[in-house]
């Protein structure tokens, strides 16, 4: 299996975010994509640079503006002699059509949430993080069964023109959109701990790329505002969002119900192509668990995914409980690679 992970994707490092009413320590950290390299190393596998894409494939499912924004806004922030703090994070909340003039009302705009600060490497790092899911996928279109990209920054909560809950590019949303160069139907399956809601967002009127999530119910829970049942898509994409919440306090056995769930519609669409957006984030030492999945289970999930029988990226999005990071990785390749 080819895996891909750039060392640049190691730079962003930031400093705190802010979190239901308190600054809190950062838990995506390199040390993260570190100990899920170990994991990949014990199992054998050879690690491999991405070439670099450019930016079309970003721009396939994110506004040029936006992205014009990730990639200026710390220079901006600096350029602004004032008693600023390091980090791009804003305190206002743009909530109408504003002429965002300034970088200040620019992060009001593009950064979702608190939870998305820009340093002075996030924005080399998030773009190779997407360039490794973009090799992911062209591994696929060049012949291979299975793909992994370690990505780091994760993805899945960026949307369209918005950074937020540690995520700044959509890399499992850019790699489904490069698969659809050759496959008709892609279906994106979510098991993170959160709900994906930037693919959601992306996807939400099409039928070609079918977005189902598993999550932690998302009442008083990130992303809070969206990842409900019945948001089931709209126009021609009517039918092509599935979510299936976990209640929170969930024992493993409701996270596998959901998945065969999750089996059955898949079964039904047929997918030419899959996207795991794999986050360990369910596992239940994690700081963010709200359920209780253990390693038995990620060797389960990976026997699961194999089983569609499609050809299949993973793709890394949220895990932080760094000390059983390449243990949970490999059991779950274990599975996978059969
Ligand atoms: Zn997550």
């Amino acid at each position: 299996m080819d895996t891909f992970f750039h060392p640049d994707q190691l730079l962003h490092r930031p400093k705190s975010y802010f979190s239901r009413g308190q600054m809190r320590a950062p838990q995506e950290v390199p040390e993260r994509a570190e100990r899920l390299l170990q994991g990949v190393k014990t199992l054998g596998l050879p690690i491999v640079a991405p070439d670099d894409y450019g930016t079309k494939p970003l721009l396939a499912v994110h506004d040029i503006a936006y992205l014009r924004f990730l990639e200026s806004a710390y220079r901006c922030w600096h350029d602004v002699s004032e008693d600023w703090g390091d980090e791009v994070m804003s305190n206002v909340f743009v909530r109408d059509n504003n002429a965002l003039h300034g970088v200040l009302a620019q992060a009001g705009r593009y950064l979702a949430d608190g939870s998305c600060p820009v340093g002075e490497s996030t924005w080399r790092s998030a773009y190779w993080s997407a360039q490794t899911a973009i090799a992911g996928a062209r591994a696929l279109l060049a012949g291979k069964q299975q793909a992994y990209s370690l990505c780091r920054p994760p993805g899945h909560h960026t949307r369209r023109d918005g950074a937020g809950g540690f995520c700044y590019l959509n890399n499992s949303a850019i790699a489904a959109q490069v698969l659809r160069e050759q496959y008709r139907r892609v279906l994106v399956l979510d098991t993170d701990m959160h709900h994906g809601q930037g693919i959601q967002e992306i996807f939400y009127d099409r039928p070609d790329v079918f977005y189902i999530s598993i999550h932690g119910d998302t009442t008083n829970f990130y992303p809070a505002v969206c990842g409900f049942s019945d948001e089931r898509g709209t126009g021609a994409g009517l039918g092509y969002n599935l979510n299936l919440p976990m209640q929170h306090g969930s024992p493993e056995r409701v996270f596998f119900d959901r998945l065969e769930e999750a089996e059955r519609a898949a079964r039904l669409y047929e997918p030419d192509a899959l996207v795991l957006a794999l986050g360990f984030d369910i596992y239940r030492e994690d700081p963010q668990a709200k359920v209780a999945v253990s390693s038995d289970g990620f060797e389960r999930l990976g026997r699961t995914v194999r089983a569609f029988g499609v050809p299949t990226l993973v793709i890394q999005e949220g895990g932080y409980h760094i000390d059983t990071l390449d243990l949970n990785l490999k059991r779950f390749f274990t599975g996978f690679l059969g």
